[in-house]
């Protein structure tokens, strides 16, 4: 530990929007606050470039309209929105066939679209039953935390191409499988954002619309004036006599309160002392990060939009699980994005460069033809290598992992604060969450008295 010291009211740990949010409302209110973050930059899970003739997101990019927080945000920094381009037909791929449907539910059979409403129908019925902010209150807890969401919905009996739709929607919110997730967690986080279909929407759903320069500005704009510390990441955290004494490798930090604005999988990165509860150590123990690529493809003209087609792909077989238009708010730039997700994202981490790229090629090829095969450009961003966060886009809970592991999250240790969107109450794994866990722990700072 070398030279520097800091000696302030409030150290907040992380850069991401949820540390900037804190960190701006704390400052604002008066308080001597500093930001500590591990990396090069703020933004965590937002990261945007200039690339071609545009700048685009290579993180978290969307908002919709039930998400009023990031809303107001994104209005009061006078950032211009720009609606996705959703116009024309969509594609879906299941095994070797190609279909094309408009609306929000892919073009299947009349028995394979009434499974897929029965299937929607009861996961609503369920969700609404499971509070959103503390989960092992519902009446059946028990049941649904012992239990997988592969198992929860194997009783509406999907056939391949039913279950390949909803299998691209979960990859896509959620980076894992439906096996990998407790289903008591999964419907927590479908209540929390309004439902899947509002999670997968576009139109009126949660990839409604982007901002003109990226989402990585909001942080960056909030921290504006405020004392950040790049390159800090805090090793060790000690607690004495109510005070806390925060030490990175550069920099020993004081302060009346930490609030730590991580996600949960990189608080076990951090020496605690005293060690935190057993209860609150399972929990952190039992969350693992999403798996997800997110690929960036740009081509000098939108062909598919001049065939007549939206950009939007789904694809239960991978390794791409949803494509969409994503061309720069101008036109100037066309692009589609795309998510390798679950355990496609696993295997294509495996694949040399050429490799990884040629499988995601074909795939655009196959859902938009030959001209999808040559970009200009092609971004594989892949979050589970991405240091301080180590997958995307958020923290997941397995089966029996809620229930045994006595608190939350959240829940706040003498001077020790949590945040981050995995705190949230409400759209959990998203900006909106970052935001709303940034107002909590304000009121919980201001209500111990600072
Ligand atoms: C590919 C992808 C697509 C997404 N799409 C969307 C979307 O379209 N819409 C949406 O709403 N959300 C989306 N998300 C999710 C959204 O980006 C996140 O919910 C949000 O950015 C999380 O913010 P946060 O502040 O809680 O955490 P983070 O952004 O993870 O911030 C945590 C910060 O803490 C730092 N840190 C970690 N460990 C330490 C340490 N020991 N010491 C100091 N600092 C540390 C990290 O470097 C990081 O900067 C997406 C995410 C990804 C990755």
């Amino acid at each position: 530990m070398a030279g520097r010291e800091l000696d302030v009211d409030v150290v907040v740990v992380g850069a991401g929007l949820a540390g900037a949010r804190t960190a701006r409302l704390l400052h604002d209110a008066g308080l001597r606050v500093a930001v500590l973050e591990a990396r090069e930059r703020v933004g965590g899970r937002t990261l945007a470039r200039p690339i071609g003739a545009g700048t685009f997101d290579l993180g978290g990019q969307w908002i919709g309209p039930a998400q009023a927080r990031v809303t107001r945000l994104v209005r009061e920094l006078g950032i211009r929105t720009f609606a996705t381009y959703t116009e024309g037909t969509k594609v879906l791929l299941d095994r070797d066939r190609r279909r094309t449907y408009r609306g929000e539910i892919p073009s299947l059979s009349i028995p394979q679209l009434l499974r897929m409403q029965l299937a929607l129908l009861g996961l609503e019925r369920e969700r609404k039953r499971v509070p959103a902010a503390d989960p092992t209150a519902a009446r059946d807890a028990k049941r649904l935390d012992a239990m997988t969401l592969e198992t929860l919905r194997a009783r509406y009996r999907l056939d391949h191409a039913t279950r390949g739709a909803m299998d691209a929607a979960v990859r896509t919110i959620f980076g894992a499988e439906a096996a990998d997730l407790s289903a008591l967690y999964f419907l927590a986080y479908l209540n929390a954002g309004g439902g899947l279909m509002a999670l997968a929407g576009t139109r009126g759903g949660a990839q409604e619309e982007r901002l003109v320069g990226g989402v990585q500005q909001l942080s960056r704009r909030l921290l504006d004036g405020i004392e950040v510390h790049l390159d800090a990441p805090v090793e060790q955290v000690q607690v004495r006599e109510g005070r806390v004494v925060l030490t990175t490798p550069h920099l020993r930090a004081r302060a009346r309160r930490a609030v730590f604005a991580l996600p949960p999988t990189q608080l076990r990165g951090i020496a605690f002392d005293p060690v935190l509860p057993a209860g609150r150590r399972q929990l952190l123990d039992r969350a693992f990060m999403g798996s997800a690529v997110k690929m960036l493809a740009l081509y000098d003209r939108p062909f598919w939009r001049e065939a007549g087609l939206s950009g939007e792909l789904v694809c239960g077989d991978g390794p791409l699980s949803v494509v969409f238009d994503n061309s720069s708010h101008d036109d100037r730039q066309p692009a589609l994005v795309g998510f390798v997700v679950g355990r496609h994202a696993r295997v294509l981490s495996t694949r040399d460069g050429d490799a990884a790229r040629r499988a995601v090629l074909d795939a655009l090829v196959r859902a938009f033809g030959p001209a999808a095969g040559r970009p200009s450009e092609l971004i594989l961003q892949d979050w589970s290598a991405e240091p301080y966060v180590g997958g995307c886009p958020v923290a997941l809970f397995g089966p029996g992992a809620l229930l045994p592991s006595s608190g939350h999250l959240r829940t706040p240790l003498g001077p020790l604060h949590f945040a981050g969107t995995e705190t949230a109450r409400e759209h959990i794994g998203y900006l909106e969450g970052a935001l709303e866990s940034a107002e909590r722990v304000f009121s919980e700072v201001q209500s111990a008295g600072l």
